[in-house]
């Protein structure tokens, strides 16, 4: 343990920011680098409790509660507060493939779980992580290690998000040849082309992908699985394939005025902005402009908040998100005990940035769109909305009650969808005779991850749709591990 008293001698600092105002003129990271001596503090604050709910990651009542990939999180606390750094590092990499992808953008689950959490604020797990692997780069402790032996057998693995990237790692640690297939221009997944720049910068993307070249994985980007690259061609010129496609077939809302211009998906408009800002800083123009406009994002969450910080960004005239829900609490309710993640009021980064430039948190809860009015170009200048409650019928299920007198008509000239995503786009399953389940999803068991055709297997939120990075870097690696099994009749990997 740290030491016995720092969770009495240390407040929670998490990882610093910069000033909302002045980050939200620029793209660079949102955040300034904390000093090791503060996130040896943090680490001190970690009670090395008998039972680390932490680190056990699971479902408790639909939300995730503790370390999807079972960080060894009091033993880590303990290396920092010690200043050993280096140990630090062996035991993240030990669970975690890409501890600085986590340590940026994990909502945190372990945090919701730490016991110190019942009755103080949680040990600032996510900040000790990112302090960890920050340190490792820095010193020159992560570097390329490529097998030492090869075993012969060739592995593709389809999309290279945080799924396809730790399933490639770990089957190259094994020694096979592993090819990734990614349809775009620019490796990563959503790493690359979903959270913004100013959250997770690509150089941070690239910096990895750049070791795992170096380790022996070939990357094939602007190659689509089924159309540039065959199902037939993947049968014959791989022993096994691993999908890894992501689920981001878009949510609609199919009601009046949809087909106006200016109303587009939160991901064409997050994807179009990062490309231009990385090919030209946004000189090409080959993006969705909020500048000037009366921005409205319909949906509450993280997608959301990014498409706010992006507008911020483009400097919009005004921005709304709009959130179905009823505003939270700033404590548990009786129902959301610990360890389950808090539901609890939240700002984050693009709603500080909205209320530094704009005066207000920029969310209207409660509200749901009914139509989009045009102007006479077809464009759209308008969006009208009416409140609604949350309620129970009689059977339990939940339902939405529209609130008569509350309708409200609001200017906009940019609507931007950030309703969630439906399942993964179909084609490649398809192509291949890939069975689905309920929710479209490529059916492979949690844990064994093989679908219905011998050698193909599924991991990430193309199996258990959209979800979050750390669930998709579990999921990659037990991929990994059943796919080494299917190869070579045992494994080694964890
Ligand atoms: C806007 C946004 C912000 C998010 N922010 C966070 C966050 O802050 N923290 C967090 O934990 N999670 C966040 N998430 C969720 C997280 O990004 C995903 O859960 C995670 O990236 C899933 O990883 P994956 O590898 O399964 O899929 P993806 O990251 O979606 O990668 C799949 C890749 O497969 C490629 N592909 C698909 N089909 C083919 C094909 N046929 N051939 C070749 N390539 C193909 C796609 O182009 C894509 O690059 C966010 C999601 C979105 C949409
Ligand atoms: S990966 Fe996420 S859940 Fe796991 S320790 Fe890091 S911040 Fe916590």
């Amino acid at each position: 343990m740290g030491k016995p008293t720092g969770f009495m001698d240390y407040e929670r600092q998490p990882w610093p920011e910069r000033e909302p105002a002045e980050r939200s003129t620029d793209w660079h990271d949102y955040t300034i680098p904390m000093l090791e001596d503060e996130a040896k503090k943090q680490g001190a604050r970690c009670m090395d409790c008998g039972v680390p709910t932490c680190h056990m990651g699971t479902e408790l009542n639909g939300m995730t509660t503790g370390c999807p990939v079972y960080h060894l999180i009091p033993e880590w606390n303990d290396l920092v507060y010690q200043g050993q750094w280096k140990e630090a590092l062996e035991r993240e990499h030990k669970m975690n493939n890409f501890p600085e992808f986590t340590g940026m953008a994990c909502p945190a689950p372990c945090e919701g779980a730490c016991v110190l959490g019942i009755n103080e604020p949680p040990v600032a797990i996510r900040s000790v992580e990112r302090a960890i692997i920050e340190k490792g780069f820095e010193e020159g402790w992560v570097t390329a290690t490529p097998p030492p032996e090869r075993t012969g057998k060739k592995v593709a693995i389809v999309g290279s998000g945080p799924a396809g990237l730790a399933c490639a790692d770990q089957l190259n640690k094994a020694g096979h040849q592993v090819t990734v297939l990614e349809r775009h221009d620019r490796i990563g997944g959503l790493l690359t082309y979903g959270i913004p720049e100013m959250k997770l910068p690509y150089k941070v993307v690239e910096r990895r992908v750049n070791l795992l070249q170096a380790e022996g994985i070939t990357f094939l980007p602007n190659t689509e699985a089924g159309t540039d690259y065959s199902t037939s061609a993947l049968r014959k010129d791989f022993d096994a394939v691993v999908l890894c496609g992501g689920a981001t077939k878009h949510r609609d809302i199919p009601i009046e005025g949809r087909e106006l211009k200016g109303i587009h998906y939160a991901m064409d408009f997050l994807h179009l902005n990062t490309k231009s800002l990385l090919d030209s800083g946004l000189k090409d123009g080959d993006y969705i402009s909020a500048k000037g406009k009366d921005v409205i994002v319909i949906g509450g969450g993280d997608t959301g908040t990014d498409c706010l910080a992006t507008s911020v960004r483009h400097e919009c005239k005004s921005l709304t998100q709009f959130d179905i829900h009823e505003k939270k609490g700033d404590t548990r309710l009786d129902g959301n005990p610990w360890p389950q993640w808090p539901v609890v009021h939240r700002i984050e980064y693009g709603q500080k940035e909205a209320g530094a430039v704009f005066g207000a948190d920029p969310r209207a809860y409660m509200v749901q769109t009914t139509r989009f009015v045009g102007d006479e170009n077809g464009h759209v200048k308008e969006v009208h909305t009416i409140n609604v409650k949350e309620e129970f019928d009689e059977n339990g299920n939940k339902t939405r009650k529209e609130i008569p007198g509350t309708e409200k008509v609001w200017p906009a000239q940019l609507v931007l969808l950030a309703i969630g995503f439906s399942g993964p786009e179909q084609g490649v399953l398809e192509a291949l005779g890939i069975e689905t389940d309920e929710r479209s999803n490529a059916k492979a068991e949690y844990g064994k991850h093989h679908t219905n055709i011998d050698g193909f297997f599924a991991a990430g939120d193309m199996r258990r749709g959209q979800s979050l990075i750390v669930w998709a870097i579990n999921e990659g690696r037990q991929a990994a591990r059943e796919c080494d099994r299917y190869l070579m009749g045992a494994t080694n990997l964890p």
